[in-house]
């Protein structure tokens, strides 16, 4: 099946006489005939539902149907995509482990490794996305279990070069994963690069209309835990909470990860995401294909017109020529990014905050990719506590406007932005 086919139909096929749409599963347990019967699920001999804690069938056809747009071999949903970036990394590394992470990448994933999962003792080097090869080498100590980056970073808007980082991974015996929120597999699938394990937040581009929290795991099934077997004992010796399983022998290289993360994680930390969501949440994939070109297409024409307009100091956006990431774009990424443009007011905070209060069309919030058009300027939101100086510092320009193009007609965002720009 080509993508657009899988937006449609992958992940679940229908028998006769039942459902065409995937079932909402809204229950908590499931019954078995027998004592035994079940005993099996609990000893992983057979795979089925036993809890919702741990897994349910509508979730499950939702990630069948994402790891089969991702080219994976197997995937789970997650109740948001802070679980997500947790679980793929945690399920590999422990207290004394080290991630080698790009320094671009969402605040929220940057405030979990910096902070919270610093305090589990796990340890991080945050490299320069745009880093030599030999730096980024430089970046790996023995205790390295993973490298993370993401394909388009939220909002800085780099564009990872997944080669690059695949290459340094692989040649220190670890696994890459990269968060794909933003291009989504429609025009990014990061597995055919190299990466090893994908997330998404499902919040953003899939699910796309602003009504469910979620994401989603995605393993490639190709990384060897085997070759580097002392590094990963979580997978390649007994797990003791399971009787003894060890995961990439009994499951092997395809469903070990996975497996794990669904079998301990999910189990002990409980992050599943509400069957309810993941209805929701299929229903805008089965739109994915037909809104990603749109949003590229959107924004590159606001892109465009931002970057001649006399008010304005500068724009950030892939798509765009003279853009520093466009080649990489190109490559990476040929039938388009994303829908998420940033650009600079002439006249800093004061002029960016006016531009704000002229603005029709495009709606106030910190939420991005979606089909509404949506803005931010975090100076005088989210960032509304530091002064100008401190921004700075936080890689935030005092004009910086972040605008999530949606699928709207162009025209009119164009007139509202132009209209807006006339205020400042
Ligand atoms: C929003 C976002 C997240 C976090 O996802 P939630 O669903 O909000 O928990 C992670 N990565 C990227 C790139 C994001 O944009």
């Amino acid at each position: 099946m080509k993508k657009e086919t899988k937006c449609i139909q992958a992940g679940y096929a229908p028998k006769n006489g039942e459902p065409r749409m995937i079932p909402i599963i809204q229950s908590t347990t499931y019954k078995y005939d027998t004592s035994e019967a079940m005993g099996k699920l609990f000893d992983l001999e057979e795979s089925g539902y036993f809890y919702t804690r741990l897994q349910n069938p509508t979730n499950d056809y939702v990630a069948a149907k994402i790891c089969a747009l991702e080219g994976g071999s197997a995937a789970m949903l997650t109740s948001s995509g802070q679980a997500a970036s947790f679980f793929s990394v945690f399920n590999i590394c422990g207290t004394l482990d080290h991630v080698v992470a790009s320094s671009a990448i969402y605040g929220g994933t940057y405030n979990l490794f910096n902070v919270t999962m610093r305090r589990m003792g796990i340890d991080f080097t945050f490299v320069d996305p745009d880093c030599t090869e030999e730096e980024l080498n430089a970046a790996f100590k023995p205790n390295t279990k993973a490298v993370f980056g993401e394909t388009i970073a939220n909002p800085a808007l780099t564009v990872l070069d997944i080669e690059k980082f695949a290459a340094a991974a692989h040649a220190h015996g670890v696994p890459l994963i990269v968060d794909n929120t933003f291009a989504t597999p429609i025009n990014c699938r990061p597995i055919e690069w190299g990466a090893d394990i994908v997330t998404h937040s499902t919040t953003k581009y899939m699910d796309g209309h602003d009504a469910a929290v979620g994401g989603c795991i995605v393993d490639s099934g190709k990384f060897d835990w085997f070759a580097h077997a002392d590094k990963f004992p979580g997978l390649t010796t007994p797990d003791e909470s399971y009787h003894g399983v060890t995961y990439a022998e009994k499951f092997g290289l395809e469903g070990a990860y996975i497996t794990k993360a669904t079998a301990q994680l999910m189990r002990d930390l409980g992050a599943i995401q509400a069957p309810m969501n993941a209805y929701l949440l299929n229903l805008g994939l089965e739109s994915l294909h037909v809104r990603m070109p749109r949003h590229c297409e959107n924004a590159l024409a606001v892109a465009e017109y931002l970057e001649k307009h006399e008010k304005v100091e500068w724009v950030n956006y892939p798509g765009l020529p003279s853009n520093k990431y466009y080649e990489t774009a190109k490559k990476y990424m040929p039938d388009g990014t994303c829908g998420v443009v940033s650009f600079g007011v002439k006249g800093g905070r004061k002029a960016a905050e006016k531009f704000m209060k002229g603005l029709k069309v495009a709606m106030i919030a910190t939420h991005v990719a979606d089909a509404h058009t949506c803005v931010l300027h975090p100076a005088s939101a989210t960032h509304r506590q530091m002064n100008d100086e401190e921004l700075k510092a936080a890689g935030v320009s005092p004009d910086l406007v972040r605008l999530s193009v949606g699928i709207e007609n162009v025209n009119d965002i164009i007139e509202d932005l132009e209209n807006a720009l006339k205020e400042c």
